[in-house]
């Protein structure tokens, strides 16, 4: 048992006046020593005691100090001074008739602290001031433990609860990046930063000048986490592990004195008079807090937004980003497993366009290209329900011009030998030879032979050929969702509700989605750290 902070001390001014506080105990135990539960967590303020004594009546001054770990209280001694107006009290006042105190808070609730081994008079009293205020993150995902740490780490005295609705911590963090976790992308400018983010871009660009990739790289630097940066800018743990980086959070939570529960779902949210929250949890419970977090990931389904949405904040409907095409085209799916290092791909009739890697899957169009045209077009492609013309360009590097030079080239130098047989430098020699086929040039075409017109035809499948896409698969590696609270109901300086005042959003709640790579967590980080020390300062 820890004996290091007091329960109550004595305000200076409460030590000149005569008080009635009356401890009926011997000298020995008017030094409390102990530890018990208590129906408030860390309470802590100014208590204005009215002592009803029988024989007198006073008031006096006393001040509450932070007591919760863990809804245990621990406490140490009375401080000299205390114990001897205890002392004095006791031979003065006789016997005790209440054990403990009551008193009202600052939120208008009535509090009750028994004592065990103690008892006082009839204490009643008011808390007039609170000193360190109460917070609840709901959420133990990446915005959920960055915000809490942030918090707790830039006011001590603040008793930070993070509320998780599931067993387990940072589930998510533990299946990310393939269970590596690529916690950021190497990508040091803001501007540059937010333009991987088809949604909030604009929102997130202040955000990361005060806290971006470099910054996320040494905050775990600084708690042990060495990281890496890959061919592509993906930032990982050194350990190639996502437990690394769940521990150090975990880690520097506790040791930032942060409360986590999990199993603890926050199911109601009602805004007092008071200005408080009082929270409903899954299991029974309520708590009551002056600034409230809501970092519970993406609002997949408008029910998963209910809590935002019942403190007066509207969603954007939810709609999935980063997903894959299911194409039918029976040739293709014979090429499951090729890859090309940069295709460029496109949906007709709208601004989607990107270039990048390609990966044949069994079912259809997968890899980075299509992840990105996916995040970029979630919206658009989700009203077309997932039904739409793709073109694929796979030579993206070669025009018109340069294509026919490189074929009339062949037929040049390669006369006699078959099309089928004789790709260009660039592509795989399954995929050449059903872009031949489905050009229409037979087998047995030989470069001599090729006519105008399947010159013509070969061109146009190398440089758009055209997909029906029939569906979309959610990617195993990183799925998220858009949508969620509106941009503009939150100011990005605090990450605190334009709506509804003390309370904060951060992560995937919020209408912000950025393109696999890392950075869907750096805005998790960033927001998390931005609304953490707001609620701290504010
Ligand atoms: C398979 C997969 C892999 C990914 N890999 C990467 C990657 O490598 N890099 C990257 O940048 N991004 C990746 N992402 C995206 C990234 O995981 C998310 O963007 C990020 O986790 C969002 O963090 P968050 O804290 O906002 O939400 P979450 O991580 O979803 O955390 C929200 C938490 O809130 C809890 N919660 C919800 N409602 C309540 C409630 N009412 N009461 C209490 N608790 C509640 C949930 O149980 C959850 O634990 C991946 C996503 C997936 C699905």
């Amino acid at each position: 048992m820890k004996a290091t902070r007091a329960l109550f001390v004595a305000h200076p001014a409460a030590l000149c006046v005569s008080t009635s506080l009356g401890v009926a105990q011997t000298e020995e135990t008017a030094g409390v020593r102990g530890k018990q539960s208590v129906p408030f967590p860390g309470e802590t303020g100014r208590l204005k005691f009215t002592v009803q004594a029988a024989s007198n009546s006073h008031e006096s001054d006393w001040e509450l100090l932070p007591t919760l770990a863990n809804g245990v209280e621990e406490f140490g001694e009375l401080s000299q001074e205390t114990r001897a107006l205890a002392q004095t009290q006791t031979s003065r006042s006789g016997a005790a008739a209440h054990k403990g105190f009551t008193f009202a808070g600052t939120d208008g609730r009535t509090y009750s602290k028994a004592i065990p081994g103690q008892t006082f008079h009839a204490a009643r009293g008011t808390v007039t001031s609170m000193i360190s205020r109460r917070i609840a993150v709901v959420g133990g995902g990446a915005a959920g433990f960055f915000a809490a740490i942030a918090c707790a780490e830039a006011a001590p005295g603040t008793i930070v609860t993070v509320l998780e609705k599931g067993p387990q911590f940072l589930s998510k963090v533990r299946i990310s990046g393939g269970g590596r976790c690529n916690v950021t992308h190497a990508c040091f400018d803001a501007r540059e930063m937010t333009a991987r983010f088809p949604r909030g871009q604009r929102a997130l660009i202040a955000p990361f000048t005060r806290f971006q990739a470099s910054d996320t790289i040494a905050w775990f630097a600084a708690r042990g986490v060495n990281t890496k940066v890959e061919g592509d800018g993906r930032v990982f743990p050194t350990t190639d592990s996502s437990q690394t980086i769940i521990d150090c959070l975990l880690r520097t939570a506790r040791a930032a004195n942060v409360k986590i529960f999990t199993n603890r779902g926050v199911e109601r949210v009602v805004r007092s008079k008071a200005n408080t929250f009082e929270l409903t949890l899954s299991n029974g419970e309520s708590l009551t807090c002056e600034r409230l977090l809501l970092a519970i990931g993406g609002c997949r389904t408008p029910a998963l937004g209910q809590l935002a949405v019942s403190l007066g904040h509207s969603l954007e409907p939810p709609v999935p980003s980063l997903f894959t095409f299911h194409v039918e085209t029976p040739w293709l799916r014979e090429l499951a497993g090729i890859s090309l290092a940069s295709v460029e791909a496109s949906v007709p009739d709208t601004p989607l366009r990107e270039r990048g890697a390609l990966l044949v899957t069994h079912w259809g169009l997968s890899g980075p290209v299509i992840l990105r045209l996916s995040a970029w077009g979630a919206l658009d492609l989700h009203a077309l329900d997932y039904g739409f013309p793709l073109h694929v360009n796979w030579l993206p590097h070669s025009n018109a011009e340069t294509l026919a030079n490189e074929l009339r080239e062949c037929r040049i130098t390669q006369p006699g030998r078959l099309v089928v047989n004789t790709p260009v430098p660039s592509l795989p020699a399954r995929l050449w030879e059903r872009l031949v086929i489905a050009s229409e040039i037979s087998r047995e075409t030989r470069w001599s032979a090729l006519s105008r017109s399947m010159h013509h035809q070969l061109t146009q499948q190398l440089l758009r050929t055209e997909f029906p896409v029939c569906g979309k698969s959610l990617n195993k590696e990183e799925f998220v969702t858009c949508g969620g609270v509106r941009l503009s109901e939150v100011n990005f300086k605090t990450m605190e509700s334009r709506i509804c005042p003390g309370l904060y959003f951060a992560g995937e709640v919020l209408d912000i989605d950025g393109i696999t790579g890392g950075f869907n967590f750096q805005a998790a980080w960033t927001t998390g750290w931005i609304a953490g020390r707001a609620m701290a300062a504010g």
